[in-house]
């Protein structure tokens, strides 16, 4: 025992760190493989636009001068493809990052943050940082029950992450749902809506978060480029919120926290439609792909949305996890979400869906 780890934060003691996908360079370590297939973080199969590659590329560079710390270039552009105003907006090196700021700012030691049973993992490391006391509310249908959520609040809540949909379930809440939602939570609660699959989302009750957010100033929307914009390794989020909430948002955030090369990538990211279009089709068609297979199988999932399916296996999931990785493919154990049965699998290209298809044959 060192002498400093009685002064170690004691939450810090408590935490554990996120349990990220296997990474393939492990996987190929350990069982000596090589033709390994990914489909365990939510990867855009596609990768990301070339556009955006050849943007960082050219930022790279000029890799010795600092980045431009308040981004003023990307917000713009977003600004203009979400039809808000730049002072609405926030970066973040990756919209993770971007929950923990948000609870810098507004939960003290003590205060309460809620969130959902089951709900994406990040949510919960925040609030133990900040030492705040984190409520997980229990899940409906695996999903987000907002009622419950609202009845949670008490005079200690600050902060209520809601993910939309849900990581690793897919579960998503309605417009109608979220409305109600909203018009039951006091107005100085924050409310944290994460869109990290908000561009695969095709469903017409889906929330419109930003004319919600226009009425209720609490709230806040995080998205991200590490989903379809395939720049996961690049790191770069952003919330859409009050403008006087960006303030306070950006004078929490370290100045140069999002990198030139990443600025300039996702520039081009968004200006590159005929990607994004070919990773939604792409995605669709996958998720069909896996689900006419999945249903062919007699194995049930969870109906969800974004670009991964929850099976639910009704029996431990690791030994089908272990055999999986035999066969050279990663998928999502997520026990650590209390889904034990559960096995997470990202929807990938599709002779990737194939061969993960035909391994589960094999092993049935
Ligand atoms: C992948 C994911 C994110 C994105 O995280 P980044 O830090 O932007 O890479 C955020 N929320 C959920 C629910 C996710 O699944």
């Amino acid at each position: 025992m060192h002498a400093f780890e009685e002064h170690v934060n004691k939450n810090i003691h408590g935490l554990r760190p996120y349990q990220p996908g296997k990474p393939t360079s492990e996987l190929a370590r350990e069982l000596g493989l090589t033709d390994i297939i990914k489909l365990a973080s939510n990867e855009n199969p596609l990768g990301p636009s070339a556009k955006a590659v050849a943007s960082a590329t050219k930022a790279l560079a000029e890799g010795h001068i600092y980045p431009d710390g308040s981004g003023y270039d990307l917000r713009q552009t977003l600004a203009k493809h979400i039809n808000i105003d730049a002072a609405q907006l926030t970066l973040g090196n990756g919209s993770d990052s971007l929950f923990l700021l948000t609870g810098q700012v507004f939960v003290n030691p003590g205060e309460q943050i809620i969130s959902s049973q089951h709900a994406f993992a990040a949510y919960k490391i925040v609030s133990q940082v900040l030492q705040a006391d984190f409520c997980e509310v229990p899940a409906k249908d695996w999903g987000f029950d907002l009622d419950a959520i609202a009845n949670a609040v008490t005079d200690k809540t600050r902060l209520i992450f809601i993910a939309n949909p849900n990581n690793p379930t897919g579960t998503w809440v309605t417009h109608q749902q979220l409305t109600d939602f909203m018009q039951k939570i006091p107005a100085g609660v924050i409310v944290l809506l994460d869109e990290a699959y908000y561009e695969y989302v095709n469903e017409k009750d889906y929330p419109d978060g930003i004319s919600l957010q226009q009425k209720h100033p609490n709230l806040i929307i995080t998205r991200t480029f590490s989903k379809i914009h395939a720049l996961a390794g690049l790191r770069l989020g952003y919330a859409i919120s009050h403008p006087q909430i960006a303030d306070y948002l950006n004078r929490v955030r370290f100045p140069f926290n999002v990198s030139s090369p990443a600025l300039a990538a996702a520039i081009s990211a968004i200006e590159d439609t005929d990607h994004v279009e070919k990773s939604q089709l792409a995605n669709r068609q996958g998720a069909a792909q896996l689900r006419e297979a999945l249903d062919k199988l007699g194995i049930n999932y969870l109906l969800g949305l974004g670009n991964f399916i929850t099976l639910d296996l009704k029996q431990d999931a690791m030994p089908m996890y272990d055999k999986l990785l035999t066969e050279g493919i990663i998928t999502r154990p997520i026990a650590n979400y209390g889904m034990p049965q559960h096995l997470r699998v990202t929807i990938g290209e599709t002779e990737e869906n194939e061969r993960f298809i035909s391994a589960l044959q094999k092993m049935l």
